[in-house]
């Protein structure tokens, strides 16, 4: 079977990187999370307090990040690596939760961001999950998927996340304001805005387990690395 380039993309906690990760276990491929890239540049803009609102000092920040993945055995998935310190945890704090898409909005930031997403699809065999794989980063994927579910669902999962990573403090409403935030601001920004690509296809799971998303997504798999 050849080697081919999944893309997925969907609002807020839709179980993207969760469905991604699984099946690129199953499939031998890189998986990479897209998001923790634009975490991570949050996170440095948070702690060296960049004024969003000036171009040169976002763009000198730019300048003194360095993104690497290393893969972390345990959680069977590649750790994020700001300036060559593990930032996996810290990204996904909620300080950095409520400020990702403000940074994420801005031009210097996805140029930066998608030469280097680009860079690492040029060997195919590779799923990566974000929220414009689809549209801008991998235009020609040979599978585009845009995951949905109900909000309430969303939620539900996302809290069950944090709290099993011990973040017990924060409560249902706080989780779905911060999504509701997130995917008006991803959906309604000028650049590479959340959307469908037209060539995706829709995967809402609301009601489906994970064994139930893994199997469609894997049919969808073969019938587009087989030929
Ligand atoms: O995937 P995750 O929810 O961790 O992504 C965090 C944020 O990063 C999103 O809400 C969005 O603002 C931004 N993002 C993006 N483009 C991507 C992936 C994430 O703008 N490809």
């Amino acid at each position: 079977m050849n080697k081919i380039v999944i893309a997925i993309d969907g609002y807020s906690s839709c179980g993207k990187s969760t469905m991604a990760k699984q099946l690129a276990k199953k499939l031998n491929y890189i998986f990479i999370d897209s998001g923790a890239m634009y975490r991570a540049i949050a996170l440095y803009f948070l702690n060296n307090n960049v004024n969003l609102a000036d171009n040169n000092s976002v763009a000198a920040a730019l300048n003194n990040i360095h993104l690497n993945f290393v893969y972390n055995e345990v959680e069977g998935k590649s750790d994020i690596l700001l300036n060559n310190e593990n930032v996996e945890t810290a990204i996904r704090e909620m300080r950095v939760s409520e400020y990702v898409s403000v940074v994420a909005a801005i031009e210097e930031v996805r140029t930066f961001a998608v030469a280097q997403q680009q860079q690492m699809g040029i060997s195919k065999g590779i799923v990566m999950d974000g929220r414009d794989i689809g549209t801008t980063v991998f235009p020609n994927a040979e599978l585009k998927i845009f995951v949905t579910a109900d909000i309430n669902t969303r939620v539900e999962r996302r809290l069950k996340e944090l709290h099993d990573k011990g973040n017990t403090a924060i409560s249902f409403e706080e989780v779905k304001q911060n999504l509701i935030s997130r995917d008006h601001i991803d959906s309604t920004r000028a650049i590479s805005p959340l959307r469908q690509a037209e060539d995706a296809v829709l995967l809402d799971n609301t009601h489906l387990t994970r064994e139930e998303q893994l199997n469609i997504v894997l049919n969808w798999v073969n019938e587009r690395s087989s030929n």
